[in-house]
């Protein structure tokens, strides 16, 4: 049985919530503030399979604890609720690391769609971990010492492992299947998250400001996920292999 932690400060949604996941046959548990999310999740995390995150709460902000979870290597499934279904709230949600989210008010039925749909995910990453079979050719994509494992959600660096959220996942897997080729941010932002409103585009660079983090050695002089100025990102899975770009020989 799936145990899901609700982080919702008003009352009646959260009894509500409540009512209605454990009818689906869920184990439930309330929390009203961020804090004490954070606090239930560093003593407890593999208690839950899936966390329902507010982003309007008192004192910490929904935003402020997923990437305070995140940072502190906490991959748990996390839908956010967003108070607005404005772009910008969605996309600063999964800046902050969330895979999913969902603008207030909401249908019920969809939902629990949503939930089922992130634990089944969860279900499959268990049981491809099981089984620890090879996995499928796409699944895995190699550039120089690093990897990135799409079934897995994680980035292999050397020795080194990150888990990815799935959409950090999905960013680098459009990035990849448009290797070398400069990529918009609007084409990320419909493609990726299929946002088709004119919308601040900059959450785009703080994702990518993360993933250069988990991938350049310099971050500040990225040699994989290269800025187009007025235009987006460009990955080069071979740095060295075009040296006579502006990025080239060092
Ligand atoms: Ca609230």
């Amino acid at each position: 049985m799936s145990r899901i932690l609700i982080v919702e400060d008003e009352e009646h949604l959260a009894n509500g919530l409540r009512f209605n996941l454990e009818a689906e046959g869920y184990q439930v548990e309330l929390v009203d503030t961020g804090e004490s999310a954070l606090d239930r999740l560093r003593v407890d995390a593999p208690a839950f399979d899936l966390v329902i995150l507010d982003v309007m709460l008192p004192g910490k902000d929904g935003f402020t604890v997923m990437s305070e979870l995140r940072q502190a290597g906490q991959f748990i499934p996390t839908l956010m609720l967003t108070a607005r279904g404005h772009p910008d709230d969605v996309l600063q949600g999964f800046a902050a690391g969330a895979d999913d989210y969902l603008a207030k008010p909401f249908e019920l039925a969809i939902l629990i769609a949503r939930i089922g749909g992130l634990l089944r995910r969860r279900e499959w990453l268990r049981a491809s971990l099981d089984r620890s079979a090879t996995p499928e050719p796409d699944a895995v994509f190699t550039f120089g010492d690093k990897s990135v494992h799409f079934d897995l959600l994680e980035l292999r660096v050397r020795k080194q492992v990150f888990p990815l959220t799935l959409m950090e996942a999905n960013v680098l897997r459009y990035l990849i299947q448009h290797e070398d080729r400069p990529v918009s941010r609007k084409a990320m932002l419909e493609e990726v998250w299929g946002l088709h409103e004119d919308t601040d585009t900059r959450a785009i660079d703080n994702f990518m400001v993360r993933l250069r983090r988990y991938i350049e050695q310099d971050p500040t002089h990225p040699r994989h996920l290269i800025t187009v100025r007025g235009v987006g990102y460009r990955f080069v899975a071979s740095p060295d292999r075009s040296a006579a770009g502006p990025e080239g020989a060092s």
